[in-house]
């Protein structure tokens, strides 16, 4: 018998082997196999079986066949071939990013899947008595038994002696005396088991919520909704009931997906209050092997409910009943790296073809969901008010135009360049903000500061109009370089000297923009010494758990101005907090991205969301030097559909998802000019397959430098493919992959990123 084999290298296709008879039984579509390839041994995945011999090259023998059951389910396995498809990725890369690391490494022998791990477990007899009198001359021994004791009467035996600070003598001593009994029992190590279960809230629903579970429930199966519900609106306790549902009077499993679960730790803790060790949490702080022992109970039937980022929607759910992608315009939902997949088109997919439900929610929607849902795919629910009687946060626009003048003595000239001679606390807060946090910090309560400061993309900015420079071919903001200084269009590569002086009104200087989270803690600690401030962002956030520590301490009131990046703007519901500053709104807007606008809108729309869901309601404060734009000013007034009116009407001249599907072509390489010359000629060998092959359902635009210009000693270059037609893009995409012509010099790469969520 000869089968297909997906192997994990960069190859468009599956292997052919041949399988000895002793392996035939274990090896089905799906199964686990090790196989010889080169000089190497790899782990692929039988993609079919019974295949025919290929025309050329001499076959070789499957060496072993690990594990009794596939690996991949019959469903599973068509996501992963339609992803290739889609994705234009090696099949053998797809189906590795489908299954935990600990199936798939490369090192041999391979761990059988069918494996339960097993602890030695310490328990207590029975109460005892007359502990002064046995424990007498042994005080280490007794305290051994009362922390047991304490910890339920039954734990880890190893951990057990660690908490305890002895030597696992004083244990062994015990079990001698019988006074403690070892029993083996299989584990699985959950680090979310250690956190604190809430006592459950009995919430009583909202009529809107009531009426979106109800829809929710009837929903036929390969059905998706949109839940768009106001910012503490309640979308958790729809998912919770809508889930209950399912899996209590249907029997069935669900996937749910969260933008990052280091972030939302209170999202998780609601699903495991309501459903309890039948849910299954898929963290990225989780270590292989922990991954794989909840992978394997999900895979056994044992949880019912997966929790997780974006590869839990790869989860081997038994009898998917539904799938629920919260805060769906999150970016993180977008792998960077291959294959990359979009998690929440893919809930769409594995829904229709399991004959599930989805459901995707988010106070902003993506504009992509929100078109389908206009055109009648997506049933559109609706959560237009709070929950629990809280209001939307009245929001301030502060113009910073106007105390530019005030400012405008800090800045020196230095050559052509100007620059800002450090930075007061009246530059980076306002009076009015810091009137705002100084009566937060009076009474006690909660303040959280968002300045989403990335260390790229500048641009240059009038102080005084807040005009900034355009790319006249593609309506993005031109991206400010200091050698040569120039300005630059990252999409088109269209370029301009910098103007000397504002093209809009004639006044100042251009400015550069930018000052950094650290900068700001430091500016507040200066002018606040007593305030108890927590930063959060990647730098303060590298060890497991930091994020989940960092909140559970302002949720705890151990903190009253939390600062931080866009980290800070997710899912966090805290009473308490009565106050959100926005520092600089305006710099998401201007990066080189034809998303810039949504992003910006989100992400204040999110922030905003979380001032005020307490009974003591809220206020936000958003600096910002372009007050007039739609981004900012329909967050200030909660209005999303203007917002996606405007935005989807900026998308059609020139095009841009979603009116039709775009395709990000980045092409890398060690040598600055090989790499350049190399993305044209892949961009024009494009362009003339296109003009001979499908004339006018494909357009090209670029090569120009990606706006990160140089990644990792790497530089970069890219073009975008647009198309309307979304199997036409397909194809162009799997041609590119297979046969555009990248020279094998100067370690020349092509990435083919399609549906691509981010130009940088
Ligand atoms: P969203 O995800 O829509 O922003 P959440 O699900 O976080 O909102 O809910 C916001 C807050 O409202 C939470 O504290 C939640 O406990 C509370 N809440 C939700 N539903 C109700 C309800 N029906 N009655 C009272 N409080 C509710
Ligand atoms: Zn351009």
């Amino acid at each position: 018998m000869l089968v297909a084999v997906a192997l994990p290298v960069a190859v468009p296709r599956a292997y052919v082997y041949a399988v000895p008879e002793p392996l035939r039984a274990r090896v089905v579509p799906g199964s686990r196999v090790v196989v010889p390839l080169g000089a190497r041994t790899l782990i692929g995945i039988v993609t079919a079986i019974d295949v025919p011999s290929p025309a050329k090259g001499k076959l070789r023998d499957i060496v072993s066949a690990p594990d009794a059951d596939a690996a991949l389910s019959a469903p599973l396995l068509a996501l992963g071939r339609w992803m290739s498809r889609y994705y234009a990725a090696p099949p053998g890369i797809v189906l590795r990013a489908m299954l935990p690391v600990a199936l798939t490494g490369a090192a041999v022998p391979v761990a059988p899947i069918k494996r339960q791990r097993v602890a030695r477990i310490a328990k207590t007899l029975e109460s005892l008595l007359e502990r002064d009198t046995l424990f007498k001359r042994a005080p280490k021994q007794r305290a051994l038994y009362e922390l047991l004791e304490s910890l339920g009467a039954s734990h880890p035996a190893r951990a057990l002696v660690v908490q305890a600070g002895v030597t696992a003598a004083v244990l062994t001593q015990l079990v001698t005396r019988g006074l403690v009994r070892i029993e083996q029992a299989p584990i699985a190590r959950d680090p979310f088991a250690t956190r604190a279960i809430a006592a459950a809230r009995t919430l009583v629903p909202t009529d809107a919520q009531r009426n979106a579970i109800a829809q929710l429930i009837a929903l036929p199966p390969g059905q998706g909704a949109l839940l768009r519900g106001v910012t503490g609106s309640g979308k958790t306790l729809v998912y919770i009931e809508y889930l209950r549902d399912v899996i209590e009077k249907r029997d069935q499993g669900a996937i749910v997906l969260v933008p990052e679960i280091a972030l939302t730790p209170q999202t998780v803790d609601r699903f495991r209050t309501a459903f309890g060790d039948r849910v299954a949490v898929l963290h990225s702080a989780l270590s292989d092997g922990e991954r794989f022992d909840e992978w394997a109970s999900i895979s056994r039937g044992e949880k019912r409910i997966v929790v997780g980022a974006r590869s839990a929607i790869f989860a081997p759910v038994h009898r998917l009943g539904a799938i629920v992608v919260d805060e769906e315009h999150e970016a993180t939902y977008k792998q960077g790296d291959s294959p990359r997949y979009h998690a929440r088109d893919l809930a769409r997919v594995r829904a229709v073809a399991e004959q599930a439900t989805f459901v995707l929610g988010s106070a902003s929607p993506s504009l992509e969901s929100w078109t389908q849902a206009q055109r009648g795919e997506l049933l559109l629910l609706e959560l237009p008010e709070r929950a629990g009687g809280a209001q939307l946060p009245t929001v301030h626009v502060i113009d910073r135009r106007k105390e530019s003048a005030a400012t405008r003595a800090a800045v020196v000239r230095t050559g052509t360049t100007t620059t800002l001679q450090g930075t007061s606390f009246g530059h980076a807060i306002t009076p009015a903000l810091e009137k705002a946090l100084a009566e937060r910090l009076a009474r006690r309560e909660q303040s959280i500061l968002l300045l989403n400061r990335r260390g790229y993309a500048h641009f240059m900015q009038c102080g005084d109009c807040g005009f900034v420079s355009q790319c006249p071919n593609c309506a993005i903001a031109l991206t400010y370089h200091r050698t040569p200084e120039r300005l630059a269009c990252h999409y088109c590569g269209h370029r301009e000297a910098p103007p000397a002086h504002c093209p809009n009104c004639g006044g100042p200087p251009m400015r550069e923009r930018g000052l950094g989270t650290q900068q700001l803690e430091r500016l507040l600690t200066e002018r606040w010494p007593e305030a108890r401030i927590a930063r959060m962002d990647m730098d303060t956030t590298g060890a497991k758990w930091a994020h989940a520590t960092i909140l559970d301490r302002v949720g705890s009131g151990e903190v009253d101005i939390l600062l931080g990046t866009q980290m800070i703007a997710k899912g966090l519901d805290f009473p308490n907090v009565t106050l959100v500053g926005v520092i600089d709104a305006d710099v998401g807007i201007n990066l080189p991205d034809f998303r810039a606008s949504e992003r910006c809108f989100q992400l204040l729309s999110q922030v905003a969301g979380r001032a005020g869901r307490g009974a003591k309601g809220g206020e936000v404060f958003i600096q910002t030097r372009e007050p007039t734009h739609h981004a900012v000013t329909c967050a200030v007034t909660h209005d999303y559909l203007r917002f996606a009116g405007e935005e989807l009407e900026g998308r059609s001249r020139p095009a841009y998802p979603p009116m039709l599907f775009l395709a990000n072509a980045v092409i890398s390489g060690t040598e600055e000019i090989a790499t350049g010359d190399a993305a044209r000629a892949v961009a024009d060998w494009t362009r003339r397959l296109i003009h001979t092959r499908m004339p006018g359902a494909v357009e090209v635009v670029g090569a120009a430098p990606c706006p990160v210009e140089r990644i990792k000693q790497r530089w970069r270059w890219h073009f975008l493919v647009k198309s309307a037609d979304t199997d036409a893009l397909g194809r162009i995409g799997r041609y590119i992959v297979e046969h555009g012509p990248v020279p094998s010099t100067a370690g020349m790469r092509l990435a083919w990123d399609r549906d691509p969520v981010t130009l940088l």
